[in-house]
C-alpha cells in the first residue's frame, strides 16, 4: 500500500513538473515573440541594433531566463511565501469581497499601481533600497530585456509586499484576478525599456510608455528622481514628479556606483555599497545626488 501511495505521489509530482515545464516554455515563447516584435519596431524607427549583440544585452538575457524560466519563482518566491504564509494567515482580511468584483478588480489594479509608484519613490529615497534598485539603473545600453535587470532581493521584496501581502492576504484577490495584471505589467515593462519614442498621444498623461520611462533611466541630472510611474503616469503629474515635455534622452545609466557588466558584480554590488556607506556615512547618497535612478 505504501508503495502504491508513494508511486502515486511520484506521478503527481512528475505531472506537476511537466505542467510547470510546459507553462514555462509557453511563457518564454510568448515573451520572445513580444520582444522580437519590439525589436522590429525599434529597427524600423532607426534604433541601433548593435545593442542586441552587446555584453550588456547578454547579461539582461541571463536575468530574463532566471525570472521567466521559473528558477526565481520556484527557488525564491515559492520558498519564501510558503515559509511565511502560514504565519501571516491571521492577516487574511479578504477586503476585496466587500465590493462587487468589477469594482474590486479596478480598485485593485489602480491601488496596486499607486502602491508601486510610492514604493518606487522609496527605492530612490532610502539608501538601503537604492543599493539594490541601482542594479536596474546600471544598464547603459537599454533594450526591451532591461526590464528584467533587477536584483533578486529587489524583485522578491516587491512580489512579497504587493502580490502576496496586499493582493493575496489583505485584499484576498484570487490568482485569476491578479494574473492578468502581472502579465500586463510584464508586457508594459518590456515595452517601457524599448528604444521607441512612443508617447501614446493624449494618453501620455495617463499611461507610461517607452518615452516616459526613458527619462527615468536618463543620466542627465535634471532628469533625476522623476517619472516613477509604472502602469499609470498620472501619479507623476499628480505628485509633481513628471519631467516636462522635452527631447527624449539618449544617455542612460547610473554615475559612480562602480557596477560592472557581470552577474557576479551586480549581485554583490548592493552589499558592497551598504558596507561602504556603513564605514563612511558621509558617502551615503542623498535622494538628490544621483544623476540617474530608475
Ligand atoms: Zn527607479
Ligand atoms: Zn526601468
Amino acid at each position: 500500500m505504501a508503495d502504491v501511495t508513494s508511486r502515486l505521489a511520484e506521478i503527481a509530482a512528475m505531472a506537476h513538473l511537466e505542467q510547470l515545464a510546459k507553462s514555462t516554455v509557453y511563457a518564454i515563447l510568448v515573451y520572445s515573440a513580444f520582444v522580437l516584435t519590439i525589436y522590429l519596431f525599434e529597427t524600423r524607427a532607426g534604433a541601433d541594433p548593435g545593442r542586441y549583440r552587446s555584453r550588456n544585452f547578454a547579461i539582461d538575457v541571463l536575468y530574463t531566463l532566471f525570472y521567466k524560466g521559473g528558477f526565481y519563482s520556484v527557488l525564491l518566491l515559492a520558498a519564501v511565501t510558503n515559509a511565511i504564509g502560514p504565519r501571516l494567515d491571521f492577516l487574511r482580511l479578504n477586503l476585496g469581497e466587500l465590493v462587487p468584483w468589477p469594482i474590486g478588480l479596478a480598485l485593485f489594479w489602480v491601488g496596486g499601481d499607486f502602491v508601486t509608484y510610492w514604493w518606487h519613490r522609496l527605492q530612490h529615497a532610502v539608501p538601503f533600497l537604492w543599493a539594490f534598485h541601482s542594479i536596474h539603473h546600471s544598464q547603459e545600453q537599454m533594450t526591451a530585456l532591461t526590464a528584467s535587470r533587477r536584483h533578486p532581493l529587489e524583485n522578491l521584496s516587491m512580489d512579497v509586499i504587493l502580490y502576496f501581502f496586499i493582493f493575496n492576504l489583505v485584499l484576498g484577490v484570487p490568482t485569476r484576478g491578479w494574473m492578468p495584471l502581472a502579465t500586463l505589467i510584464t508586457c508594459i515593462a518590456v515595452l517601457q525599456h524599448a528604444q521607441l519614442d512612443w508617447r501614446f498621444g493624449p494618453l501620455q498623461r495617463v499611461l507610461v510608455g517607452p518615452r516616459f520611462h526613458a527619462f527615468h533611466h536618463s543620466r542627465l541630472p535634471e532628469h533625476a528622481n522623476a517619472n516613477f510611474g509604472f502602469l499609470f503616469s498620472c501619479w507623476d503629474y499628480l505628485f509633481g514628479t513628471a519631467v516636462p515635455e522635452q527631447a527624449r534622452p539618449t544617455t542612460f545609466g547610473v554615475e559612480g556606483a562602480g557596477i560592472r557588466e557581470t552577474i557576479g558584480s551586480q549581485l554583490f554590488t548592493p552589499f558592497r555599497l551598504l558596507w561602504q556607506w556603513r564605514r563612511r556615512p558621509a558617502s551615503v547618497p542623498s535622494s538628490e545626488s544621483h544623476a540617474a535612478r530608475s
